[in-house]
């Protein structure tokens, strides 16, 4: 019987035990090197109030238009599946009082929900591992934040990637930017795509991020955001490139990338890989010294960034290609005696801190032996009535196919060798 709900739903997907290690390198490669620059993990919930995510990630933006996840709950609570974790890592800094500490750094590894139209490298369900420094205005907050993802994508191999970054500087600047941009592209409105011109009143510096080739023509003549910063706001991104360079971190500077959250300043940036579809970018992120101020809690400035998983092991896999997990013993058992005193030998391979698989299939010992050999194991243990009348156990070796019958407790003696 074939039945919708016995798929995934659109967009989502499972990850099945062979694509774990993957998962796990990731996991391991990111948390060492986090962990030497002092990050500390942290879990927040993946439910939050749909208000936390309208109003940090910003109205006029394709997250809260049309991607969110949303529903009521019994209580009549507005209720939302994360799309992102920076504003609920900003709410947990704020409900846990986290700036006593002054400085926190941050980072996560999690699901994220955006009703998008599935594609490649596009889930509905898709993971973001990221980063956040907390309480640092330094250019220096940035420049490291930046090379922890240089640093990451670096150890899980990543090849031909490039680093574009730019300042947005703070809102005053922004909103002088944001007349001049309108001005000069109600000019041309009508040659604009449709976003474009949408974007005209909601979100204009979203403009600047069309794909349309049009659109693309007549943003080069138009203002640039860059001119419109102040000798603070330059100075700051002239230092974070300057550290960029001392670190031999190469990068290019683009005055068009402005990203699609309302919640940035200064520094913006983006990793991409030069995979000719839309979906090359790995790495989001920037700085957002006012978020947790505009949710309530004191002044703090703040930068981090996240990255696509299922995005970034698409281009990795190859690279890292993972062997799996082979056992080293099967345990294969027949009849009530042999399964009675089986668990004996069980508790010392866990002793031994060797890895095997117990035989639970009760079949003959031909068909476990054939499973053994099957799972790549290099050895299979057998307890049959036979051996639990002579009080011995044998071993067969898969690999040079030979069997050795040895009493019981010369067995358990010598059960370290199935290590080496
Ligand atoms: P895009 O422009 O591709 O939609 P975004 O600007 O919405 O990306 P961010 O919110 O900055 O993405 O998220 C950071 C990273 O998370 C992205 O660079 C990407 O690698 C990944 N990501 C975002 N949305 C999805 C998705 N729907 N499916 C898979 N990965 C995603
Ligand atoms: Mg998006």
């Amino acid at each position: 019987m074939k039945s919708y709900f016995m798929q995934p739903l659109r967009g989502t997907k499972d990850i099945l035990p062979h694509e774990i290690i993957y998962w796990q390198q990731i996991y391991t490669k990111a948390s060492d090197i986090l962990t030497i620059h002092n990050y500390s993990e942290i879990r927040t919930p993946i439910i939050e109030s749909t208000n936390l995510f309208e109003r940090t990630i910003g109205e006029s933006t394709d997250i809260i238009n049309k991607e969110m996840y949303s529903f009521i709950d019994q209580s009549n609570r507005n209720i939302t599946l994360r799309p992102e974790a920076t504003a609920s890592i900003a709410r947990a800094f704020i409900s846990n009082k986290l700036y006593e500490n002054k400085l926190q750094k941050l980072w996560y590894l999690g699901p994220m929900f955006r009703y998008e139209r599935p594609q490649s490298g596009r889930q509905r369900q898709f993971h973001q591992l990221g980063i956040e420094c907390i309480g640092s205005l330094s250019p220096m907050a940035d420049t490291e934040v930046i090379q922890l993802a240089n640093k990451i994508l670096n150890q899980l191999k990543l090849k031909d990637y490039i680093l574009e970054i730019n300042s947005i500087g703070n809102l005053q600047e922004r909103e002088i930017y944001k007349i001049d941009l309108v001005e000069y592209l109600l000019q041309y409105q009508k040659d604009l795509d449709v976003d474009s011109q949408n974007r005209l009143y909601s979100n204009p510096l979203r403009i600047l991020d069309s794909k349309n080739r049009k659109t693309q023509e007549i943003l080069s003549n138009a203002p640039n955001l860059n001119n419109y910063l102040s000798k603070t706001s330059n100075e700051h991104f002239y230092l974070v490139c300057k550290y960029l360079d001392n670190l031999n971190i190469s990068y290019k500077i683009n005055h068009k990338l402005v990203r699609g959250l309302d919640y940035y300043n200064h520094t913006t940036f983006e990793i991409k890989t030069d995979s000719p579809n839309s979906q090359n970018t790995i790495c989001g992120g920037g700085r957002y010294d006012n978020l947790i101020e505009q949710l309530g809690g004191p002044k703090t400035p703040a930068v981090g960034w996240a990255i696509g998983i299922e995005r970034l092991l698409k281009i990795i896999r190859q690279e890292l290609k993972l062997s799996q997990q082979k056992i080293t013993v099967y345990v294969a058992t027949q009849g009530l005696a042999a399964q009675a005193k089986i668990w004996e030998i069980v508790q010392n391979l866990e002793k031994e801190k060797i890895n095997f698989e117990l035989d639970l299939s009760n079949t003959s010992f031909q068909k476990q032996i054939k499973r053994a050999s099957k799972l790549g194991a290099k050895f299979c243990i057998i307890l049959g009535d036979q051996e639990i009348n002579n009080n011995c156990i044998t071993t067969r070796n898969l690999d040079e196919h030979k069997q050795y019958t040895i009493c019981y407790s010369q067995f358990l003696k010598e059960i370290k060798k199935f290590k080496s």
